[in-house]
């Protein structure tokens, strides 16, 4: 009686709230889930306390409230040269509900989709609950860089879209030109449709992040998917967007009717003031994101880990093979007992589990001191299994 329908087999928990939680038990520094330990701009926090407050309270419309749509609109223009009508950016809740939306109501039971290992969890998840079939393109280790040949052979006749993240989720990955070029060619002549999570959009240290949109004939068949929880630091606000061909965002909106119907009423005119006015909070915030992943990275390989070092987001892999635990999964459990530090480990995010076994995703968005003081812990003790 009490069991789960099948659509949820496997996917029943996330591995962030199983860390988390275990962060919380046993008082570990927690270098897993990503979010940061600051809040975002105090005026953004301002502008949704006087939505509240002026009455934004009741059901905005489904679509989005008018003042974050044109926010999208001119922040994709400004940044990338994109024009967008507004029938072509729908407000989500959060990055996650968009891509929900997407597999929902672009994909039907037994298409393929294509989509880079090791993933983002929600990806797996959704292409599951649609019925459909993931086909991963693995990123390898030591550099995680997009495999054109592979990409090409993953496309069947089944195929139909490529689920694309970049900066990518959870190597660091930012796509170069070249990369995009070949999965835009691949796409033109497969007549696939692309859906691209760029929720890192403004957090690259250094690698220009380019929109698979705005390459040439990308734009009538790209669904973007973005979020402010990254870029200003509001990662419980859960308000996002799509944006691309109006047929597509349309298929998003009807199947977010039937998830939420609308979002965050106050949230949003206040994510629209993040968008409009505050480009350099998230400048700023890459820039002390740069350093932070440099400290951590340095740090953990002092320890005897070899690090990967991310091009962008929050995140940094290590192998920690050395350590003697069988698995990756193996030693995040043994680590908040052992030294009182939480991070992920990376396999959860592969089907070819010998690409992920020994790595461990870390997470840098957080105060130097709090990184400081998780890699003191790992300093602290012996980390080999026993
Ligand atoms: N996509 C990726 C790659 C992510 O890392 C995350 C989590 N931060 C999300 C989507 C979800 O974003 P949101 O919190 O806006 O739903
Ligand atoms: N995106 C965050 C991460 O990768 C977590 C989001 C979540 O907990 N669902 O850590």
């Amino acid at each position: 009686m009490a069991e789960y329908a099948h659509r949820l087999d496997g996917i029943g928990s996330t591995i962030f709230a199983e860390m988390s939680a275990l962060a919380v038990k046993t008082g570990s520094v927690n270098l897993g889930q990503g979010f940061p330990d600051e809040d975002g701009p105090d005026a953004v926090i301002e502008a949704a306390v006087a939505a509240l407050r002026a009455g934004r309270n009741q059901y905005p419309p489904g679509h989005g409230t008018p003042e974050l749509i044109d926010a999208v609109v001119a922040h994709q223009q400004r940044h990338y040269g994109i024009s967008l009508e507004r029938s072509q950016v729908v407000a989500t809740t959060g990055a996650t509900e968009a891509i929900a939306g997407a597999l929902l109501g672009l994909v039907n039971p037994g298409d393929e989709v294509v989509v880079l290992e090791p993933y983002y969890d929600s990806y797996v998840a959704m292409i599951q609950m649609a019925g459909a079939v993931r086909r991963p393109v693995t990123l390898r280790a030591p550099d995680f860089r997009l495999d054109l040949d592979e990409l090409a052979v993953a496309i069947t006749p089944r195929t139909r879209l490529i689920l694309l993240n970049t900066p990518h989720n959870p190597t660091g990955t930012v796509l170069t030109r070249t990369e995009l070029d070949g999965v835009a060619a691949l796409a033109q002549e497969r007549d696939l449709l692309v859906v691209t999570d760029e929720v890192y959009e403004h957090l690259t240290f250094g690698a220009p992040h380019v929109p698979l949109a705005s390459l040439p004939g990308m734009a009538e068949r790209t669904l973007t998917i973005s979020s402010a929880g990254k870029s200003f630091s509001v990662t419980g606000w859960k308000i996002g967007w799509a944006s691309g061909p109006a047929w597509m965002v349309a298929a998003v909106e009807g199947a977010k009717n039937w998830l939420s119907y609308a979002s965050g009423a106050p949230l949003q005119p206040a994510v629209a003031v993040a968008l409009n006015e505050h480009d350099g909070f998230h400048r700023q915030l890459a820039v002390g994101l740069a350093a932070k992943m440099d400290l951590l990275c340095d740090g953990l390989e002092a320890l005897g880990m070899t690090a990967y070092r991310p091009d962008g987001t929050y995140f940094a892999t290590t192998d920690v093979s050395s350590y003697g635990y069988a698995d990756g999964r193996a030693f995040c459990l043994a680590l908040p007992e052992v030294a009182g530090v939480v991070a992920i480990p990376s396999q959860v995010f592969y089907d070819d589990l010998d690409e992920g076994r020994h790595l461990v995703r870390w997470a840098f968005c957080k105060k130097e001191q709090v990184i400081r003081d998780g890699l003191d812990r790992l300093g602290a003790v012996d980390l080999h299994a026993r």
